[in-house]
């Protein structure tokens, strides 16, 4: 982080609700501050109500693409990652550009509130049917179909470009036939 551009901003919540701390390093990202917070406030509303504690959560936007993989280890095209209550992004100002901020912070405000029990294809696809990236998916066979989920999860865990959005759609696939089958909250493991 460059000195001196480091801003924070506490987003006020309502009453007894988690607090969200977004700091930012380029000072463009300021502009997006108050869809951040939106997204945040309806994706802590709609935790809740599966029946998931949403913990104070510190969301650090980082410089550049390449900042981001310097920090995270994650490759640059990755949106976002959350390690514990700390939410590492790209550019907000990048994110909204490609019109995925407000999906960004609920998949990860997701992240930051399920059990940590999860299996990671089923954290991920459920992250993504939750932030509403799975209604983005075209249909059709994902082609990992025959593929076990642990062997899913590791392809998810490999990180390999060409493999990782195949993966993700069929995460949520699976995800998505045990929430119709089960229910969020069996899904979940919190009931
Ligand atoms: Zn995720």
């Amino acid at each position: 982080m460059r000195p001196g551009l480091a801003l924070l901003a506490l987003l006020p919540g309502a009453a007894g609700a988690a607090h969200l701390t977004v700091q930012i390093t380029d000072p463009g990202d300021r502009a997006h501050l108050r869809s951040v917070q939106a997204a945040w406030r309806s994706a802590e509303r709609d935790l809740r109500a599966l029946g998931l504690h949403v913990p104070d959560v510190t969301l650090v936007s980082v410089s550049s693409a390449a900042e981001f993989a310097r920090q995270t280890g994650e490759p640059w095209f990755v949106a976002a990652t959350t390690r514990g209550h700390t939410i590492r992004t790209q550019r907000l100002g990048a994110l909204a550009a490609r019109g995925t901020l407000p999906l960004t912070v609920r998949h990860e405000a997701f992240h930051t509130a399920q059990p940590a029990s999860l299996p990671r294809w089923l954290a991920e696809g459920l992250a993504r049917l939750f932030s509403g990236e799975a209604a983005l998916d075209p249909g059709g066979a994902t082609g990992l179909e025959v593929l076990t989920d642990e062997r899913l999860g590791q392809r998810l865990a490999a990180r390999q470009a060409g493999d990782l959005l195949p993966a993700y759609r069929e995460a949520t696939r699976r995800a998505r036939e045990r929430v119709r089958a089960q229910g969020w909250a069996r899904a979940l493991g919190v009931k």
